[in-house]
This record gives C-alpha cells, structure tokens and sequence, in this order.
C-alpha cells in the first residue's frame, strides 16, 4: 500500500515531519546562531534520524563503541528553530538512550546544506525538509505514474540551489522503457540508475551511496517505499514496522528518517509528494539546473530573461537550429514565469 497525502494540498503531507516552525527565505540556508547560551560543555553530538511530534531521534556516538538512540525534545532556546532529519545537535540531560529518559537538544550544528520546498511557487515561506544531505536521489518511474520532466527540473532546481548533488534512479523500467523521457536529461552530468522489480540496482547504487546522506525524493506512486525496502531490508517504510536503525518507534512513510544502508552510507527518505513548490528560489538560479540551456544561453544578450518574449533570446535560435529541443527549453521558460509570476 502506498502512501498518499490526505488530499491535494500535499503541504500537509509533511505533518509533523518538517518544522512546525515557518521560516522566511534566506539565500544561504543558515543563519548564524548570535544569541549566547548557556555553556553545555558535556554535551553529546547526535543525527537526527527523525521527528515526530516534538520528539527527536537521536544517534550519539555513531560508528562509535557506545553508538546508542537517544529520544530528546528541544529545549526552551530552540523552540523557534527548526530541527530536522539529517541535523547534527547537542544533546545534554540523560543521555543513556535507556527506555523511558528523554534528552535535549540544546544546540543545532551549522548545517552543510539545507533542502528546502515551498507549499507553491508564489509562497515564499518555505519548508526545510532535511539537513546535511549531500546527494538528493529523484525517484521517478519509467510508467504508473507516468515520468513527469518538470517534476524532476524542479527538484534538480532545489538541489543545485541547496548545493546537494542530484541522481536519477529511474523505476519500474519492467514497465516501459524510459529511454524517451530520459532524453531530456541526457545532456546533463546527473547519474541515472535504472531499477526494476526484481531486479532491484543495489550493487550499482552501493558505491553511489557509500559515505554519503543521501536524500530521497518522489512522487507517491513511484516505488521509492519499495527501493528504499531493498536498500535498508527490515525497514518496512510502507506500513510503518519498527525503524530497522533504532529497533523502536514507529516510522511510517509519511515522515522522512534516515535509514543506514548495510553497505554503507545513509538515505534519507522523504514522503511522497505531488508538487515540489519552489516559491523561495531566485529565478536567477534556475538555469544552474538546466546546464544544457546555460551553454547557449551565454550567448543572450544582457540582461535577457530567456522568456518567450525576450528579445534575440539564445535560446529561440538554438531551438530553430535544432540544437536544442524545444520542450525542453519550454520546461525551463514555464518554471521561470512559474517563480517570476
Ligand atoms: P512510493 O509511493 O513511491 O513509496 O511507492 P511504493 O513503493 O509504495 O510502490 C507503489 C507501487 O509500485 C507498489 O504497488 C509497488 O509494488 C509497485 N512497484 C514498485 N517498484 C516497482 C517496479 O520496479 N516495477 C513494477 N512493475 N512495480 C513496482
Ligand atoms: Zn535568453
């Protein structure tokens, strides 16, 4: 059984996974903490592995003799702050892990990256997703549901903007050959991985995934519950079984958690969505994820905004010339008014 938001105002499908707290945009992701705070010298640090409902899983001493799961809740500082999958925290109080202590974060390590969405592309309140991810793996099926390019240039659009590198894992390719919808990518250095049922690309993704935090995302329908199973085996993301890192809690596929893969590396998985808002990005850096049309668009003129009414655009040329293809360049000129309008 697959996991669909409750209806299409899939904002709400992130429940209490994202932040309750709404923060406005701020192109470098971070903000510097300023205020002083008391001194928790004996603090651990953690990864967050999830959130749920105010309460944070914590792994301290990762890879370590006393690697352990610590349940926590924020302290009073940080209400204001969001704490999500992927953070590095410090955490004081009963540190133990043992059942029934709760723990707190007091301190919330400057992150490396922050993925980030908005409910649409006119909403420039956005939601932090997950934190410290070095790898955003698309997930998209070849068929049922069919590929969606504009999906896909959006979150490559978010994970250049986050500074995160984008793969494409390609599933249920059993199903149709996603040769033709690939095609719009072909000209873009993103790794493409195919998968399909039984025949599930864990040797291929092992290596990929291997010392990094790899965050996945997707439409609901396109097998990634099913692939992030085959990863991290005893991990039921589908109906929501005991978390196969932390042997407790119950994670169903509509919160995001990081999972360990057994060869290595970390996934983080995210609940399906059906639209990836974008309201917080520059329009100006949307081109970053359209390497192919960059090329030629270096030859605009000044200032050109590459839109269908932009004078002696690059871009027109190199679609009449054939060397580019004209759906492609409209995926782009659609999502740019999408931001500017
Ligand atoms: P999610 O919403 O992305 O997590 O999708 P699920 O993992 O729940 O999968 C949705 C449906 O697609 C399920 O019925 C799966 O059995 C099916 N499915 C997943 N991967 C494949 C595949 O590679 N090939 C085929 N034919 N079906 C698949
Ligand atoms: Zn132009």
């Amino acid at each position: 059984m697959s996991w669909l938001p409750p209806d299409d105002e899939d904002d709400d499908a992130f429940g209490f996974d994202e932040s309750d707290v709404r923060i406005r945009p701020n192109p470098k992701g971070t903000r510097p903490r300023t205020k002083t705070r008391p001194d928790h010298g004996d603090a651990v640090v953690g990864r967050v592995l999830s959130v749920d409902r105010g309460r944070y899983t914590v792994m301290a001493d990762e890879d370590g003799a006393e690697e352990r799961v610590i349940t926590t809740t924020r302290a009073r500082e940080l209400r204001r702050e969001a704490i999500v999958t992927g953070d590095r925290v410090d955490v004081v109080g009963d540190t133990t892990g043992e059942e029934g202590t709760l723990a707190r974060i007091v301190r919330i390590r400057p992150r490396t990256t922050l993925l980030r969405r908005s409910a649409d592309d006119t909403d420039q309140v956005e939601r932090v997703i997950v934190a410290n991810a070095d790898q955003l793996m698309i997930v998209i099926a070849a068929a049922d549901p069919e590929p969606r390019a504009r999906l896909v240039d959006r979150y490559l659009v978010a994970a250049y903007d986050a500074g995160i590198a984008p793969l494409i894992v390609v599933t249920k390719t059993d199903l149709a050959d996603p040769g033709p919808f690939l095609a719009n990518f072909a000209a873009l250095d993103v790794p493409v991985v195919r998968s399909a049922r039984g025949a599930w690309p864990l040797a291929e993704l092992a290596p990929i995934l291997d010392g990094h935090t790899t965050v996945a995302v997707g439409h609901s329908g396109v097998g990634k519950s099913t692939l992030v199973n085959a990863l991290v085996p005893g991990t039921d993301r589908a109906v929501g079984v005991v978390n196969a890192v932390t042997g407790r809690g119950r994670h169903t596929s509509s919160s995001t958690v990081s999972l360990r893969v057994p060869t290595g590396g970390w996934i983080i998985d995210t609940p399906g969505v059906r639209s990836f808002g974008l309201g917080h990005i520059d329009p100006a850096n949307v081109l970053r994820a359209f390497t192919d049309l960059a090329e030629v668009a270096a030859d605009c003129p000044r200032g050109c905004t590459h839109l269908a009414d932009a004078p002696d655009c690059a871009l027109d040329e190199a679609v009449a010339s054939g060397r580019l293809r004209a759906d492609r360049v409209d995926d782009f000129r659609r999502l740019l008014s999408s931001l500017a309008g």
